[in-house]
């Protein structure tokens, strides 16, 4: 997050900082009750994870086994496969279309052997989402002894109505987690803060399987803050807003090839895997550094986050001059 972190978080650390000769609230108690009071779901029906990684790890530990198969798309977040490896599970990758996941592509996938399916939505690298009418068509699909995992990590990015983390359907469903992290729009990715919601069963699985100390004492003081400091979300989304806009705008004016994202960053398709290793040197030249993503199968792309103002106004003019 280019805006920082959230002010009252520091002070909550601050304060915590004081007693750092006590073990941490290994049920993680108020840091749940700040999260079920911002959104009114079951305080007993969350999960809290050293980031949302850790929260997969669980559920891997839990579920996975040698033989099972687990699904995403293609371009998938690379946590899930390495999630299925840990396990010795196979992990398939369903085929996307002009960088969006494909319910249908999915549902290809699932066997007898399916134990999980991984979403994350929206996407990182692309920043593509489904919309939820997607979300439940697939789940419609999913065996129930399978669990589908909806991995939120940009859901307070997403503006579209049609976009839903997937709240309702953990809340209903007994096979459907939803993952949330405090890397991202709550700017306390050094902290590793995440979390989930899911049925009873689930979750009381999980708490068996993880650390009993998973989170330390600064992460909880400053996860409850920041969850409370909505304004700070609420700034952070309309910046994002502007500058997501802005950049995709200038990059696909002077002909780049930007993915629609609703995330924090934008995925640029170059002509070329050169073009797009050049494009990266320059932008290194002028001090601002991208991410590539050919570990990920797209060695033409380039994905870049949306940063401060001047970062921003940096990056479009660096983009420009390129062009020229
Ligand atoms: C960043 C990110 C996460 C969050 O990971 P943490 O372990 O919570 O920091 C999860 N999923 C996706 C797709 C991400 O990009």
């Amino acid at each position: 997050n280019p805006l920082g972190f959230s002010k009252s978080a520091l002070e909550a650390i601050n304060k915590a900082c004081l007693k750092l000769n006590a073990y941490p609230d290994g049920g993680h108690i108020e840091l749940r009750e700040a999260i079920s009071a911002r959104f009114g779901i079951d305080a007993n029906r969350i999960i809290c994870g050293n980031g949302s990684d850790e929260i997969f790890q669980i559920l891997g530990r839990a579920y996975l086994k040698p033989g099972d198969e687990v699904i995403q798309s293609e371009y998938g977040f690379l946590a899930y496969s390495l999630v299925a490896q840990h396990q010795g599970a196979k992990c398939i990758s369903a085929p996307t279309k002009d960088y969006v996941a494909q319910v249908d592509a999915i549902i290809s996938c699932i066997s007898e052997k399916t134990k999980m399916i991984f979403l994350d939505n929206p996407s990182n690298p692309t920043g593509t989402y489904l919309s939820f009418e997607e979300i439940q068509r697939l789940h419609k699909a999913v065996p129930s002894n399978a669990i589908l995992v909806l991995d939120a990590a940009y859901a307070e990015y997403a503006n579209n109505n049609d976009y839903s983390a997937g709240l309702e359907l953990a809340a209903q469903f007994d096979n459907v987690v939803m993952t949330r992290t405090f890397s991202k729009i709550h700017g306390l990715a050094a902290l590793r803060i995440g979390w989930g919601y899911g049925p009873q069963h689930i979750i009381d699985a999980l708490n068996r399987v993880r650390d009993p100390f998973n989170l330390n004492s600064l992460a909880i003081a400053a996860g409850i803050a920041a969850m409370q400091d909505t304004e700070f979300v609420a700034k952070s989304n309309s910046h994002n807003k502007l500058w997501l806009d802005k950049i995709s705008e200038e990059f696909t004016a002077s002909g780049y090839k930007v993915i629609p994202s609703v995330a924090n960053f934008i995925l640029v398709e170059f002509v070329s895997e050169n073009q797009a290793n050049d494009f990266d040197e320059h932008l290194k030249a002028n001090a601002i550094i991208a991410r590539k993503v050919a570990s990920y199968n797209l060695p033409k792309c380039l994905r870049i986050s949306i940063g401060t103002e001047e970062a921003n106004l940096l990056l479009i003019k660096a983009m420009k001059e390129f062009q020229k």
